[in-house]
């Protein structure tokens, strides 16, 4: 039986969440499992304004789990291209075939089930269940995360395991039995929207009289800054050669960094740009090197050095996998990361 306290909160957050919540987002409308997650698994790393074009263009192209888990890699690889973060496509594609050929092409109905999937933690799995299967399941993601962390007065960097403990508590002790999905969007709306990372709203919030970091005015010290780690920086030469008006393509190996993607080919550090095409059988005319650009992963930065060339003899230009010809004027078929795109489109404006 919940007590009091956490009765009067429950009714002020879905009263906020009818008020104020979201509720015209492309994935919350004929909500589906699939749906769902699609759309917990891009908004991981990426603000729901991005998100909402990529959503829309993935569900066209894979509307059912079926689909995508028929579709080639390359295909579903070229729909998240610009999103970053490569192995969460990598992750729905095996998963969505995993599902297909063990259970149906549904989701087990379980959140433990759920989250031993490729790419899926605890609190996607509550998602999927709760908002798209309407099994009660609490959920605990960034946004949802930093609001607890405020409410409890709970600092997630000083013992993070025991801090992760108490939040799935308090998540499970808060969410309703009845509404639990509204419970669940309420919590993502209210730390996107008013307990936001930087100054929150707390005028506007249902948690207000109820929440220490509002009390003590101690927004900064919870949940806190996750400590920081020294970045390494990288560098990569690649090559942009053209023959005509198509240029040359690498595909990744499907695992790493922008595994399965197509970017320009890398130059061995052993060898010149000029030797590195002669590699590849190529006689090219080098032309200025490009103003280098520097990308930053969460492990890493890397700056990438391209130079651009143009195919001086007519011989071997047949290019066999992992290597293809790909038209300047249909880049946006192929999956390529998003600084490779910027190089391309920085050396060729008119093909943007
Ligand atoms: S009262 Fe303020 S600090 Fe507390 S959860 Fe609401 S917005 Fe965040």
């Amino acid at each position: 039986m919940p007590s009091q306290n956490t009765q009067a909160i429950q009714r002020a957050v879905l009263a906020w969440f009818d008020r104020a919540g979201r509720k015209h987002l492309p994935w919350q409308q004929h909500k589906t499992a699939y749906r769902v997650w699609i759309s917990e698994i891009m908004l991981q790393q990426t603000q729901v304004t991005t998100v909402i074009d990529y959503y829309q263009r993935f569900m066209q192209r894979f509307p059912t789990l079926d689909a995508l888990a028929e579709a080639p890699l390359d295909d579903v690889l070229a729909h998240w291209a610009g999103l970053g973060y490569y192995s969460r496509a990598r992750n729905l594609h095996a998963c969505a075939k995993l599902l297909q050929a063990e259970n149906g092409g549904e989701f087990p109905l379980s959140v433990e089930a759920i989250a031993e999937l490729p790419g899926i933690g605890r609190s996607t799995a509550g998602a999927i269940l709760s908002l798209g299967a309407g099994y009660w399941a609490p959920i605990l993601d960034g946004n949802v995360k930093r609001v607890l962390c405020r409410v409890a007065g709970i600092e997630l960097f000083k013992q993070p395991r025991e801090a992760e403990k108490r939040l799935w508590a308090l998540s499970e002790q808060l969410t309703p039995a009845k509404r639990h999905a509204d419970w669940n969007q309420a919590m993502m709306d209210i730390g996107a929207t008013v307990c936001r990372r930087g100054t929150p709203v707390c005028k506007q919030c249902p948690f207000s009289g109820h929440c220490v970091a509002e009390r003590t005015q101690a927004f900064e010290r919870y949940p806190g800054k996750k400590p920081k780690k020294a970045v390494p920086l990288k560098q990569s030469r690649v090559l942009m050669l053209v023959d005509g008006k198509r240029l040359l393509l690498k595909q990744r190996p499907p695992t790493g960094i922008w595994g399965g993607l197509w970017t320009l080919p890398e130059i061995d550090p052993a060898l010149s740009p000029i030797e590195q095409a002669a590699e590849l059988g190529l006689s090219v005319q080098l032309h200025e090197a490009i103003p280098p650009l520097r990308h930053t992963f969460s492990h890493f930065q890397l700056d990438i050095h391209a130079f651009y060339g143009v195919i001086a003899a007519r011989a071997s230009r047949i290019m066999d996998a992992p290597y293809r010809w790909q038209p300047l004027n249909a880049l946006h078929e192929t999956g390529l990361p998003a600084p490779i795109l910027k190089l391309i489109q920085q050396q060729f404006p008119e093909k943007s």
